[in-house]
């Protein structure tokens, strides 16, 4: 069974040249904020010790969500260039709060110490930061050197993903069966196209009328069309088509994740 990050890598595989580099060089600014950031908290004590302060007073729900945030925004920039034919409209963005992005990024490095080098945290956290920026400057070494190609780039991203799409799974907030009970975003919705009918007999499915010749009716991306009277209302409580369940985005974060998760996997198995 592919795993999610060759999945990945496989939809990535699709793009053309020049998709390719646009992806890597959006990824590559997205690295080097990230970057910055946590130096910047490693290497100050009052802003390493306020940032650890505020990770301490979250709870579980809600470093949660801070992992599923930070992972839409990871996936937003690896689905840039899959959305369908229509342009959608620009969603409001997924941009943090900067105490929140540094809790964030420390949160992650904190889970991926754990991970690989857990004695390295069995001091007690008052030197976690001497440690944290000892085993960072090392990494930082590690990838500034010659190696550092859009492979190493994309790779290590895609696993931070993966990794964030596992945990927000497990908290049960994502990969469930994917029953599309969350509203579609107004914003999309909003930039809907009308279009006439054209020929006699087309059913709208919701409320089983014919669309009369010549009449506005909604077109969703997937090209199936209803009345507008009875597609809006269906909108406001689900992001998916009456008839093939083609979803639009979603303002609901663990929605959207578990849309743009299905357009990079299924990318990677045509
Ligand atoms: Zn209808
Ligand atoms: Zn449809």
């Amino acid at each position: 069974m592919m795993t999610e990050t060759t999945a990945i890598m496989a939809a990535l595989s699709t793009l053309s040249p020049p998709q390719l580099s646009d992806l890597t060089l959006s990824i590559l600014s997205d690295i080097r904020h990230h970057h910055h950031r946590l130096s910047a908290v490693l290497s100050s004590p009052i802003l390493f010790s306020l940032t650890l302060h505020h990770l301490y007073s979250l709870s579980l729900p809600q470093k949660t969500f801070l992992i599923a945030r930070h992972l839409l925004s990871a996936l937003r920039h690896l689905t840039r260039h899959f959305h369908p034919k229509q342009p959608l409209p620009a969603l409001p963005s997924t941009a943090v709060k900067q105490r929140d992005l540094d809790a964030v990024l420390l949160l992650l490095l904190l889970c991926e110490i754990r991970q690989h080098n857990p004695e390295a945290l069995e001091t007690s956290p008052t030197k976690w930061r001497e440690t944290l920026s000892e085993l960072w400057c090392d990494a930082m070494l590690t990838l500034s050197g010659i190696g550092f190609c859009s492979g190493s780039v994309l790779i290590p991203y895609i696993e931070t993903a993966t990794r964030c799409w596992k945990f927000v799974g497990e908290m049960g907030c994502c990969g469930g069966d994917g029953d599309g009970k969350v509203a579609a975003s107004p914003a999309a919705v909003v930039s809907l196209p009308s279009v006439e009918v054209r020929g006699r007999g087309v059913e709208c499915v919701i409320c089983k009328e014919e669309m009369r010749e010549g009449r506005d009716v909604c077109e969703l991306p997937c090209e199936h069309s209803f009345h507008w009277m009875c597609i809006l209302p269906w909108l406001r409580k689900r992001n998916t088509c009456p008839c093939c369940r083609f979803p639009l985005p979603t303002d609901d974060v663990f929605g959207e994740i578990q849309r743009l998760w299905e357009i990079l996997v299924k990318m990677g198995c045509t």
